[in-house]
């Protein structure tokens, strides 16, 4: 089965007298485990794709299948049921709340969902160890370096299992090295978790360590393909 699957998705923004076109007839399949990077000029589309394929915003023709799941014929309550179990989001900046130490950033979304405290911590605990930051588990945000918290935010991003992992520019506010060692860490737990993973990134240095690119332009997006060929825009 594949994780992700965007059908011939359009989408029309309404602005004064028309509308424009963000995204055009896409079609972009994930499979579990495979890391796809998305490229693209700035207004091509890239993160009207992201909140499609995230079901924040429903096509305005089209299917966004997720895990199997037609989410456009879902209502509200239910595609918020779909996105807390199936859908992990990773922003640029990584949102953490500023009162809780790092290990309690992630144990509350999986309480939140009804996991019990001690499936929870265990759970949170273990995230933290993969992503490097065991021992800074008890470290407020404010403790820890940018790099550091983007690392909690991705351990809490996988606390619930997700099938499909959106990440947007997690690198952009970050140094050259860091961001190779997040974009590295975001490769380990695609295969690690067998989670199909879509990353909008301008930074193309770092493209090759994904398994495919797809490149938009005007709203189209181009098949993936072999991410260390290079790729023709437009
Ligand atoms: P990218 O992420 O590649 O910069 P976007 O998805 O943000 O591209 O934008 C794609 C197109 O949709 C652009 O022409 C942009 O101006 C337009 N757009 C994006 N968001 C909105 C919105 N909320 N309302 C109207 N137009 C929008
Ligand atoms: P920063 O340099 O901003 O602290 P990094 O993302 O470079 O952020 O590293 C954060 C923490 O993760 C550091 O404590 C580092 O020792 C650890 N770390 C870095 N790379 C790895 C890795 N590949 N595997 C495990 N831990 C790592």
């Amino acid at each position: 089965m594949t994780a992700l699957n965007l059908i011939n998705v359009t989408l029309d923004y309404p602005d004064g007298e028309g509308t424009t076109t963000a995204l055009n007839s896409v079609n972009l399949t994930a499979h579990p485990g495979e890391f796809i990077s998305l490229i693209g000029p700035s207004g091509s589309g890239k993160s009207s794709l992201l909140a499609v394929a995230a079901t924040l915003i429903k096509p305005t023709s089209g299917l966004v299948m997720v895990d199997g799941v037609d989410t456009t014929a879902l209502n509200e309550k239910e595609l918020a049921v779909l996105r807390r179990d199936k859908i992990g989001i990773i922003f640029q900046q990584p949102n953490l709340l500023p009162s809780l130490t790092a290990i309690e950033q992630l144990i509350i979304t999986d309480h939140l969902r009804g996991a019990s405290l001690r499936a929870a911590k265990s759970r949170a605990g273990e995230l933290l160890e993969l992503v490097g930051l065991g021992a800074a588990a008890k470290k407020r945000p404010h403790q820890l370096s940018g790099g550091q918290r983007q690392r909690v935010n991705i351990a809490r991003a996988l606390m619930a299992q997700p099938k499909v992992l959106l990440v947007d520019e997690p690198t952009a506010a970050l140094d050259r090295e860091r961001s190779e060692s997040i974009v590295r860490l975001l490769v380990t737990v695609c295969k690690e978790f067998n989670v199909a993973t879509l990353m909008v990134t301008h930074d193309t240095e770092f493209v090759p360590l994904s398994d495919a690119v797809a490149s938009m332009l005007d709203g189209e997006l181009t098949d993936p393909a072999p991410a260390n060929q290079p790729v023709l825009l437009g």
